[in-house]
């Protein structure tokens, strides 16, 4: 840009991006190859990936199908890139990824095993000062944090767990050549998307396996396997179609609700619905249901009975199916885990499900296992698939000092405040992909990152244009999307769970729901986005 020129070209950038993902690696490509900007990477991690650099638990997988589970923006790559199966293993996305990386030469401006440890902007030069953890310390016009939305592992305090005398892991932090549960006496603690996944994987290896379950998840078949080649012929001859459809989508996916109530459908009728969103597997059942499914108590209870029913069918021991039942929230309002024999699982002699409803809950971890309603379990291993702190947790984690020094943690320390989810008001030249507030995690995130990647791109290239070196969201603008996220998901039945997404997981985490549920989600809300910078970026103040 053209004050860069004067700056120091070894430590002065027109941006920073925060974190090597799938977010990074296209705002590295956009800003770099589009606008021939000069960009730095900073990521933790010792290649690109992201969260598929860090999730190697056994059985970790996408849960989009793979032909929307990647960049568009490469047709090329769209067309000669083949995925084995619908939803690849982890070590194949990484792979796609590194692909990715090599084809467009992404990593000679990347740092890797560097994480940003704090930044401040200066208010004198209109630029953020970046330190990382190795004493670097550069300057960029923009600073963005690409940092993912589940990257901050959520470790629970649990007493005793340095007593433990086995090996435990965070699922988020596995081991990269793996952990051999043969012959072990293994404990999983958890029971959301990743444990759905790991469970069935560890239960075929380890001698004999504990799920403590805090509370019992709704699960849908994945039904993962080889997708038909003619399937697969007809979206990369149609992959702009589908590109639109994905984009104008509700959730980035191609699903759509039965335009009708629940209640309006005869029992056969609704019936057979069901039978065909559960034998297509995914997400069907979760994003292409009756209408008013995440609105009406009566009509979600219906879809929960249907599921329901197919626990008690599956689970042979009726006292185990009773205990994974989910109770006292409604189906769908919290994060919709695949699962590949799941409930199958359970059936197995070496399996053992501790509730903590009805079996207690974790009191300690012992020298020798978990101790969960006075009783004590035996374990050589413990796997804690305990989550994240979603969407704030990364960005808080990097000590940024916005103007007048002013941090994200007093910003939001009564929950998240954004314009756009995109932007926060006293942080200029700060852009958050994929952040609090935006559809995110609601969606196919590599949509929703593509979103971001280029409206960002579209803000700095006409800011360019007009000469405009700072942006910033103005408090009036942000506290109205706060209004509106707050007024539209308060309409829907997702504010009575205690999910990740009403910030619930954390303890002393403010209740608040973390991403945007748009009216008319993703599709309207790149709308609202475009109409934004129609206006010449109505919101925000340029200067
Ligand atoms: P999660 O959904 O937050 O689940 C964490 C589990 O740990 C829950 O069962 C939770 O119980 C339990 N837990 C947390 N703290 C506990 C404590 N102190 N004591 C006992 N149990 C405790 O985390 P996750 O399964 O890692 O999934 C997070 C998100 O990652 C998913 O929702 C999804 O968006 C994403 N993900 C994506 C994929 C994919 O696309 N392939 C795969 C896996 C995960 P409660 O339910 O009671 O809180």
């Amino acid at each position: 840009m053209a004050d860069a020129v004067a700056c120091d070209a070894a430590t002065d950038f027109d941006a920073v991006v925060i974190g090597a993902g799938f977010s990074g690696m296209h705002m590295l490509k956009s800003l770099r190859d589009r606008l021939g900007l000069k960009v730095r990477v900073y990521e933790a991690g010792a290649t690109v990936g992201g969260t598929w650099y860090w999730n190697r638990y056994p059985g970790a997988r996408c849960d989009s199908d793979a032909y929307i589970y990647c960049f568009t923006w490469d047709r090329q790559l769209l067309q000669d890139w083949n995925w084995s199966e619908r939803y690849p293993e982890q070590p194949e996305i990484l792979r796609y990824l590194e692909h990715v990386a090599k084809r467009h030469d992404l990593k000679r401006d990347m740092r890797f095993n560097t994480r940003v440890s704090g930044a401040e902007w200066d208010e004198g030069a209109r630029r953020w000062v970046v330190h990382t953890d190795d004493g670097e310390t550069v300057t960029a016009r923009f600073l963005i944090a690409a940092v993912g939305s589940l990257s901050t592992t959520n470790m629970p305090d649990f007493p005793g767990l340095e007593t433990f005398g086995g090996k435990w892991y965070h699922t988020s932090r596995f081991p990269h050549d793996g952990v051999d549960f043969t012959g072990k006496r293994v404990g999983v603690v958890g029971t959301g998307a990743t444990a759905v996944q790991a469970i069935p994987e560890i239960a075929q290896q380890a001698k004999h396996l504990t799920v403590f379950q805090r509370t019992a998840n709704y699960c849908v078949p994945a039904r993962n396997g080889k997708v038909d080649p003619e399937v697969t012929r007809a979206r990369k001859a149609d992959y702009d179609g589908v590109i639109r459809r994905i984009r104008d989508s509700f959730f980035g996916q191609e699903h759509y609700f039965i335009g009708k109530s629940a209640l309006e459908a005869t029992p056969e009728e609704r019936e057979r619905e069901f039978d065909r969103m559960w034998d297509a597997g995914g997400f069907a059942f979760w994003l292409a249901n009756y209408q008013d499914m995440f609105f009406s108590q009566e009509a979600n209870d219906l879809c929960a009975d249907y599921i329901k029913r197919k626990i008690r069918a599956t689970v042979k021991d009726q006292a185990v199916a009773e205990r994974l039942i989910p109770k006292g929230y409604a189906y769908g309002t919290k994060r919709q885990p695949l699962d590949t024999n799941y409930y199958e699982t359970f059936n197995k002699q070496n399996v053992l499900l501790v509730d903590a409803g009805t079996d207690g809950a974790i009191e300690a971890i012992t020298p020798t296992g978990i101790r969960a309603g006075g009783r004590d379990y035996p374990l050589d291993i413990i796997v804690f698939a305990t989550g994240f702190d979603a969407m704030t947790g990364p960005l808080k984690a990097l000590n940024l000092k916005g103007r007048d020094g002013s941090t994200l943690d007093q910003q939001w320390k009564d929950g998240p405040r954004s314009y756009l989810g995109i932007a926060v008001a006293g942080f200029p030249n700060l852009f958050t992909i994929t952040g609090p507030q935006s559809p995110s995690v609601l969606s196919n995130m590599p949509v929703s990152i593509e979103q971001h990647v280029e409206w960002v791109s579209d803000c700095i290239e006409a800011m360019r244009r007009d000469g405009k070196t700072t942006i910033e969201a103005s408090t009036e603008a942000q506290q109205n999307w706060v209004a509106h996220v707050n007024e539209i998901v308060n309409m829907t039945l997702m504010v009575g769970a205690n999910s990740w997404y009403m910030s619930a997981n954390i303890p002393g985490k403010p209740r608040a729901f973390l991403p945007y549920l748009g009216p008319a989600g993703v599709g309207g809300y790149r709308k609202t986005c475009d109409e934004v910078a129609a206006k010449g970026y109505e919101g925000f103040e340029l200067a």
